[in-house]
């Protein structure tokens, strides 16, 4: 998982960087290792990207520098390659054909059989990620421009690919066919104005980005999602132009439903906030238990555990506090930082857990390491009985399309009963919302998202063996 943005502005101020580089701002929860901006003044393109947050990577001392009215941004979550500086994002190509940037969300499955269509092989990467090697296909394509490259390469490229590329005059978003994941069209204001009059001048300001909360961060209005199997091409004082390259086999990731994505942004028309919480009452009523207080495990727990509450009857509080400026547990990338995490994240309310038997909320149990450190600081507090509830199915498969959600042999459902997790992480009961209560939640149909993480239907065939996969272009050494 990572966050993308693109931007065209007309109005020849060049601040496309600056509005990209604050879009990119409010998808920092998709990626905190590293962060990138690159940007075009026309005729050259320039990059900008480091390891770290959005906010220290992209500060106002560097930004002024960074001049043009295109621009796309990236923070990285990383599932193909190490977190290094050469594997942050955007990549660039300065090729003989053309110059390219590219901003990915998502993975390849398909790389060792894309490496062997790059003339001059691995040594030609100058990092280890899935996006560069597809950079350098796409700069290498003997095709007319940018999106004629696209057109030709992308039929070759399997798995889940959110895409914000960017050549002098042009951004192009893409989505792949099953649309893992997601990919939205917003149109940018004039700055300072209500009104519908369009960043500059008639005719177009135009943004890309993962999600809805990043239009709303830059006064953006939502326009439509970028179809699965489209590219949508972007140019200073034009309409977009769609462009159809593959039939749609629509497969959303359904976990950016339940957790990933912002509780204030839209999918498929669906405001998160509002199906988390019909989640939690569908949890409720699948998992009834006699309590005294239902609490989220914040953040991402809050709107489940609102909704249980509602439908329960059982009153709301909060028990935890979470420390605002801690990165989440979930999306670092080692097991020492992930359990060094959550240590620094989340304290206990003490007065309110004390003697009180809880339900606790939560969106997931990945490899329950995390869960049996929160159970185990609630009991140390002072809870008498901790239930556990969780908003999604027990996670029994690996995901291949872009969420690190360990090889198969981490995840705790993949090896162990639910009365085992139960045991695992010390809690009195523990209860997973079913496939159909989270259909339920979403009142959408199956047929619309990936749910394989969670019953093992791939919509994309995945050839490699999983414990590779991360660190499958990289040397003995380390990155080339
Ligand atoms: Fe999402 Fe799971 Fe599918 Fe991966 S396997 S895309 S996490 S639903």
């Amino acid at each position: 998982m990572c966050g993308v943005v693109g931007v065209v502005l007309p109005s020849h101020g060049h601040e496309a960087a600056e509005v990209a580089s604050t879009a990119l701002f409010a998808l920092q929860h998709r990626g905190q290792e590293s962060a990138g901006v690159g940007v075009s003044d026309g005729s050259h393109l320039m990059i900008y990207k480091d390891l770290g947050m959005v906010a220290q990577v992209l500060d106002e001392r560097r930004i002024p520098s960074l001049a043009g009215d295109i621009a796309v941004a990236h923070c990285r979550y990383s599932t193909t390659g190490s977190t290094v500086w050469e594997n942050a994002q955007p990549t660039l190509r300065l090729g003989p054909r053309r110059a390219i940037a590219v901003g990915h969300n998502g993975n390849l499955v398909n790389t060792r059989e894309l490496l062997d269509q790059l003339q001059g092989g691995r040594g030609r990467l100058p990092a280890s990620t899935d996006t560069e090697l597809l950079t350098a296909l796409l700069a290498d394509e003997p095709a007319e421009d940018t999106v004629d490259a696209l057109r030709r390469v992308l039929p070759r490229v399997r798995g889940a690919f959110s895409l914000v590329v960017m050549d002098e005059k042009r951004v192009i978003g893409v989505r792949d066919p099953h649309g893992f994941r997601p990919l939205v069209l917003g149109r940018l204001h004039a700055p300072g104005s209500d009104a519908p009059g369009l960043w500059g001048e008639p005719g177009g300001g135009w943004i890309l980005a993962s999600e809805t909360a990043a239009l709303d961060i830059v006064g953006a209005d939502f326009v439509r999602d970028v179809q699965p199997g489209e590219l949508v091409v972007l140019e200073a004082g034009r309409d977009p132009v769609s462009v159809r390259y593959a039939e749609a086999t629509p497969a959303l990731c359904v976990f950016e439903l339940i957790y990933f994505a912002r509780p204030d942004s839209y999918m498929e028309g669906r405001n998160l906030y509002e199906a988390r919480r019909r989640m939690g009452m569908e949890l409720a009523r699948e998992h009834p238990v006699e309590a005294d207080l239902v609490m989220p495990v914040p953040d991402t727990g809050g709107p489940a555990a609102a909704g249980f509450a509602e439908a329960s009857g059982i009153p709301y509080r909060e028990g935890m506090v979470r420390n605002r400026y801690s990165g989440r547990t979930f999306i670092q990338p080692s097991q020492a930082m992930r359990q060094r995490g959550v240590n620094v994240k989340l304290s206990p309310l003490r007065e309110i857990i004390r003697d009180k038997r809880l339900i606790v909320v939560d969106d997931s149990i990945v490899r329950g390491t995390t869960t049996k450190q929160i159970v185990g600081m609630l009991r140390r507090a002072g809870a008498r009985e901790v239930h556990l509830r969780i908003s999604a199915p027990p996670i029994y498969h690996p995901c291949f399309y872009g969420i690190d959600t360990a090889i198969e042999r981490e995840l705790i459902a993949a090896t162990h009963t639910v009365d085992e997790i139960r045991e695992f992480v010390g809690a009195d009961s523990l209860g997973y919302l079913s496939v159909k209560g989270v259909l339920a939640g979403l009142d959408l149909p199956y047929d619309r998202f990936c749910f394989a993480c969670f019953d093992g239907k791939y919509p994309e065939p995945v050839p490699y063996d999983a414990t590779e996969r991360k660190f499958m272009l990289e040397t003995p050494g380390g990155v080339a």
